[in-house]
């Protein structure tokens, strides 16, 4: 392994300048960068680790309803709070279909949103990958890519995001707050992740030594929470990484749909919203019908990058799916497998 230096700062100020030496890296739990390290995928020249930076560690309910949760946060920790599981049932859900319960202990709110696709190319120095090493080729085009995107991908670059906490997230319009040299600034989440084009190592709207400091959920998110559900295939039934997920969340009066929103995981290198279905469903009466339109909708533009095109119909189907077991009514308490497609739950309007 490279050597490298190593500081721990107590102020996000000091946390922003010590990113000025090249070859830099935050780290905070560093379930995925330690990771990385061993692997020699990533190689920083130095260390920050940000796990005593004070008053990121907290869980905020704002004045209008909405939430402030700070990016060191644990994300089993935010998964058990009565309160955010109240009116984010569908984020609690998917934090807690993610990883194992060790993993959940320990990784944060903040290295969810920034961790790194999951392509085992990526992982291995030995392989071609324009992720890691721009210009070097992509291995997975030729290689093993059923798990790969089927959306939004280029010749450059077919990997998934991997994050399931991020698709009910940025299906309920949460928004990053950011801090770097030019001081403090909020991003929609669905602006935080970059599709690959012809840059995929570039992958996130954050400038050199920028750090995510928190998350904000608007009160407006919490009008979904009667009707929300997060379900992901996987290939085992825990600690493995979505094969597709989809988070769904409608409001639901006098039999019709007032307002929908979806977003998909697994099928691109970003969190996928379909807005196209959202505005399908709306004013639609909720039934299997109206559930098969906004599924089409949402894989409209999927095609395959690989040996994966079974994910587009599957796709197809989870979304149909989580907008049926979410018209039911969110679950009181969430299942004992988190967001399997396959509970029998029946939900319960409240
Ligand atoms: Fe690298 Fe992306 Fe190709 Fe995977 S899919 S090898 S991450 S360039």
């Amino acid at each position: 392994m490279k050597s490298f230096d190593y500081v721990r700062p107590t102020t996000v100020a000091e946390a922003i300048a010590a990113m000025a030496s090249p070859g830099a890296a935050f780290l905070a739990s560093g379930t995925n960068l330690l990771d990385l390290m061993k692997t020699g995928a990533a190689r920083p020249g130095r260390l920050v680790d940000i796990t005593r930076l004070a008053g990121l560690d907290r869980i905020e309910r704002l004045a209008d309803g909405g939430f402030r949760i700070g990016a060191l946060v644990r994300n089993a920790d935010l998964a058990h709070d009565a309160a955010f599981f109240r009116a984010f049932p569908a984020v609690a859900e998917a934090l807690l279909s993610g990883a194992s319960a060790q993993l959940r202990n320990a990784a944060t709110v903040g290295g969810n949103l920034m961790q790194k696709t999951r392509c085992a190319y990526f992982y291995d120095p030995a392989s071609a990958c324009n992720r890691r090493d721009p210009g070097s080729g992509c291995d997975a085009l030729e290689g093993e890519n059923r798990l790969h995107a089927v959306l939004g991908w280029s010749p450059s670059c077919i990997a998934v995001h991997p994050s399931d906490f991020c698709v009910p997230l940025v299906a309920l319009d949460a928004a990053v707050e950011i801090e770097g040299r030019d001081g403090r600034r909020e991003i929609a989440l669905e602006a935080l992740h970059r599709l690959p084009g012809d840059a995929p190592a570039r992958e996130t709207g954050l400038a050199p030594g920028e750090l995510v400091t928190g998350l904000h959920l608007p009160a407006s998110a919490a009008a979904f929470a009667s009707h929300a559900r997060y379900l992901k295939l996987r290939e085992r039934t825990s600690y493995a990484f979505a094969v597709v997920s989809a988070a769904a969340a409608l409001d639901i009066e006098d039999g019709t749909i007032r307002a929908a929103r979806l977003a998909l995981g697994g099928v691109a290198a970003k969190p996928w919203r379909a807005r196209a279905a959202e505005q399908d469903l709306a004013g639609a009466s909720p039934g299997p019908a109206a559930f098969r339109r906004a599924a089409e909708a949402a894989l409209a533009d999927a095609r395959p990058s690989g040996d994966n095109g079974f994910k587009i119909e599957l796709a197809r189907r989870l979304v149909a799916r989580a907008l049926s077991l979410a018209a039911r009514g969110t679950p009181q308490r969430l299942p004992a497998l988190p967001g399997s497609p396959f509970s029998s739950h029946p939900g319960a309007v409240s």
